[in-house]
């Protein structure tokens, strides 16, 4: 019989994460430590926002690259903050979708595309489906930005560097001397990085440093999702220096095919939420992080996290997958590290629910050691 399904999809196995939520979906009140989505609902002003835009016709496409003003407002942002003369931006339906149309635009087959892991999987997905070869880079145990190893790991088919930080699954920020030394490295062999910042607002121990400051030929990532509650609204943007406008310009092309545009309503209303403090948020996370490292720390092998809303600590014996199987039978829902990386030793808390929850969850994981 003829097959319908292209290769294409072999490359994928089914999200890991999907499988635990659809477990959590069975059990009656869990503690659901693996969703990667904030617990919090996207802010009234915000939504006010989007219904007045839906009810005053903004409901067609806009231009591929996103509307006007909310071009506008991220382009100043760039400026200000990366000090590029010129940036180009797009608006994108979420990171996920400024990581296709990246891919699709930049990665011929068999070009390799360098990953620091455990990451999040949709790397090395989007780069098989793209023909590309995921080099994956242990950051094994401490999680640290791996730039002696990613500078081994260099070659003459080398396209990209992924650099995700604040980090999924692990939480850790890397530093500005790391981030620096990375910027050398990339200069030095003429290689792009694509700068993952979706967590960059989730920021606990003073400032989280973008390698947007040390090095030009960066396409640098940020979204929505995550800081405003609305993961259902698809809403991302890339932003590059100049240097890279002709990426931009391909990225476009393809987006033009495939997306066409961002929400419309929904990209209408982002314009507000980028002068909304968020502020309160964030300190109800920092608390959620200290809940979840000061409750595992002596009973884990753990790195305390810096941003993002997860933790990864080390399972204390036998597989994480064992592990993970054993938390669930008794309701608390987390993710094996086999999801992020080759290894199957740690596994990961996503620390989106309520304190009370947090602290139910640290105590039964406690009590399976
Ligand atoms: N990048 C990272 C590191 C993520 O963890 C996620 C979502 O979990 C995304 C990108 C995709 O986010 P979105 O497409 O909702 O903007």
């Amino acid at each position: 019989m003829k097959r319908i399904l292209a290769d294409r999809t072999d490359l994928i196995q089914a999200s890991g994460i999907r499988k635990i939520a659809a477990m959590a979906a069975a059990i009656e009140d869990p503690i659901n430590f693996s969703i990667g989505a904030p617990d919090f609902d996207v802010p009234e002003p915000l939504k006010q926002a989007a219904i007045k835009a839906i009810a005053g016709g903004s409901n067609s496409y806009t231009t591929s690259a996103g509307n006007d003003l909310l071009r506008e407002k991220l382009t100043s942002q760039a400026k200000e903050e990366f000090g590029w003369a010129n940036p180009s931006v797009l608006v994108t339906c979420g990171v996920s979708g400024a990581l296709v149309i990246a891919f699709m635009a930049t990665i011929n087959p068999g070009d390799e595309v360098i990953i620091p892991e455990p990451s999040f999987s949709m790397y090395r997905h989007l780069v098989n489906m793209a023909g590309g070869r995921p080099v994956l880079v242990d950051s094994y145990p401490d999680f640290d930005l791996p730039v002696e190893a990613i500078a081994k790991a260099i070659t003459e088919r080398t396209k990209m560097i992924i650099v995700n930080s604040p980090n999924n699954p692990t939480g850790v920020v890397y530093s500005v001397e790391r981030l620096k030394e990375l910027a050398k490295v990339a200069k030095e062999n003429d290689v792009l990085i694509v700068d993952d910042e979706i967590y960059e607002k989730f920021c606990y121990d003073g400032d989280c440093p973008s390698i947007a400051n040390y090095y030009n030929k960066v396409l640098l990532m940020r979204g929505f999702s995550k800081a405003y509650g609305m993961p259902g609204w698809r809403l991302g943007w890339v932003a590059t220096d100049e240097c890279l406008s002709e990426v931009i310009e391909g990225m476009l092309k393809i987006q033009q095919y495939t997306f066409v545009c961002a929400p419309t309503p929904l990209q209408q209303a982002a314009i507000s939420a980028i002068d909304y403090d968020i502020s309160e948020y964030i300190a109800a996370y920092k608390k959620k992080r200290d809940i979840v490292y000061e409750g595992l720390k002596d009973k884990f092998e753990m790195v305390k996290p810096g941003g993002g809303f997860y933790a990864f600590p080390k399972v204390p014996a036998g597989s994480a997958t064992q592990f993970v199987e054993r938390a669930i039978a008794n309701k608390v829902m987390i993710v094996p590290g086999d999801v992020f990386s080759p290894r199957d030793t740690h596994f990961r808390i996503s620390y989106t629910t309520t304190d009370d929850k947090i602290h139910q969850g640290v105590d039964i994981l406690r009590s399976l050691v």
